[in-house]
């Protein structure tokens, strides 16, 4: 049943999910892995902790190395090689060997690109100084790390408060930078709706982040080659570091002058076993689409949980099996310093944009019984079709054991539950963990 050689295209999440379970699946099968980064296998979620220093190694975040993949799963894996091109007729791609600086090609049976997503870099003037960083792939995160090992800076600018935004904001302070975060929408979270979103800006201000909403970058200044300042239509603020989070785009740039299709946000077409318009070529991860559960109809998320379930489907289906991935939520979860936050599902905005009719409710909770040491507090939002009550969406933010309380969320709305089936669920309760009414549960009693 093998399809005969499979090259992959990227080393870590989606990619290395699919070749490890193709591997399981097909012990002969010839399997080569193109990678154009030094790094196989690694956790991109672990960089704003191992910049802070929380997390004491990169190697740490490394769940398999190349040599690994090499010797015990026999894959060849071959990094700082960078596939170019895809000729879809003679089923070969152009391989570029960086460390050596010369090209070939190599012939596919099957080809799955799994080539991730790259920071939005706007054309801003300045923009290339020394001193400004997207954040990645893991190298681009031992780049940050290096960077503040050598220059010690004092002063970070943060721009764009989407959860990378924030997740290095908590990490900068950790470093005792002061820390300013800049946004052009008038709120962080651009995910969540503005009253939750405006629950975690004002923790961030008591935190220490001086945060500007409603300013558009301008531009930035250097002196000698290194970032000194970043300009915004209202002010100017120094700078010795810059973290760009203004979102990502899909890497779909092989893609161009083939006939594999791309769609939403420029990511790669794929049908729900995740093969692409090209029979034989597939594509998982942040380079491909996904298909949204509620809204049903093709979305473009960017997240390690979906990039891993695409490699595995994607893993499945190359190594003879018939799965599809049915789909995502929108389920998202971080932090800021102690300050959780999470969402799932439709925001307010969304559902307006779809014209569905939906009532919400937004209750303060404790997570902890009142009285229990720790209890602190938690917001839930919850968010309902108005004429059945079946669950659309749901935010979290508060202090600890609060976040993961959006899995129940999640659960309801793919099992198509409605308010008051959340309400009637025999949830969990002792003091240590929760008030004896969940705080999901208060949230949807609000909604009945
Ligand atoms: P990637 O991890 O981007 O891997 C793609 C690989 O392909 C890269 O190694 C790249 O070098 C290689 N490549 C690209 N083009 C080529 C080419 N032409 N030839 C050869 N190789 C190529 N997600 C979560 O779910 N939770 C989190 O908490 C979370 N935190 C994050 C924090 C940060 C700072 C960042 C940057 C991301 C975070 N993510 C998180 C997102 C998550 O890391 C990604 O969704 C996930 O890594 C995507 O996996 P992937 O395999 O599709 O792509």
């Amino acid at each position: 049943m093998s399809k005969g050689k499979l090259v992959v295209v990227g080393g870590d999440a989606a990619g290395m999910s699919a070749a490890s379970k193709v591997r399981r699946e097909q012990p002969d099968r010839e399997i080569v892995v193109f990678e154009r980064g030094n790094h196989t296998s690694y956790a991109a979620c672990g960089m704003p902790y191992f910049i802070a220093g929380q997390v004491s190694d990169s190697d740490q975040l490394i769940a398999r190395k190349p040599a690994v993949f090499r010797e015990k799963q026999n894959i060849d894996v071959r990094t700082r090689h960078e596939v170019i091109n895809i000729d879809v007729d003679s089923k070969k791609v152009e391989v570029r060997n960086i460390k050596e600086d010369s090209t070939f090609w190599e012939s596919y049976d099957e080809l799955l690109i799994a080539t991730g997503a790259s920071p939005i870099r706007p054309d801003f003037e300045g923009i290339d100084s020394d001193g400004i960083f997207g954040l990645s792939t893991l190298q681009t995160g031992i780049d940050v790390f290096k960077y503040i090992e050598k220059h010690s800076p004092k002063k970070a600018v943060i721009v764009g408060g989407g959860y990378i935004g924030i997740e290095m904001a908590e990490a900068l302070l950790d470093l005792d930078m002061e820390v300013t975060l800049f946004d052009m929408a008038p709120q962080v979270m651009t995910t969540m709706d503005k009253d939750m979103a405006d629950l975690i800006a004002e923790y961030m201000r008591e935190s220490g982040v001086n945060l500007f909403l409603n300013e558009k970058l301008d531009s930035f200044e250097a002196k000698n080659g290194t970032v000194t300042s970043v300009l915004t239509d209202q002010r100017e603020v120094e700078a010795e570091l810059v973290i760009l989070g203004m979102g990502v785009k899909p890497n779909a740039a092989l893609t161009d002058g083939t006939p594999i299709e791309t769609g939403v946000k420029g990511a790669i077409k794929v049908d729900k076993k995740l093969q692409t318009s090209v029979p034989g070529i597939w594509a998982a991860g942040d380079c491909a689409e996904s298909y949204h559960l509620i809204k049903k109809e093709k979305t473009w998320i960017a997240l390690g949980t979906v990039a891993n379930k695409h490699g595995l489907v994607a893993g499945i289906n190359l190594s003879g099996g018939d799965l599809e991935f049915p789909g995502v939520c929108g389920t998202a979860i971080t932090k800021f310093k102690d300050l959780e936050i999470s969402r799932t599902g439709l925001s307010e905005k969304e559902l307006e944009e779809s014209g569905i009719k939906y009532k919400t409710a937004m209750i303060e909770s404790r997570t902890r019984s009142g009285y229990y040491p720790g209890s602190d507090k938690i917001n839930v939002k919850l968010i309902a079709e108005e004429n059945n009550g079946k669950i659309l969406g749901g935010q979290i933010v508060g202090f600890a054991g609060s976040a993961k309380r959006i899995d129940t969320i999640v659960t309801a709305i793919t099992a198509g539950m409605t308010a008051q089936n959340i309400v009637d669920l025999d949830l969990s309760y002792a003091p240590p963990f929760s008030p004896v009414w969940d705080p999901v549960q208060t949230a949807a009693r609000r909604l009945v």
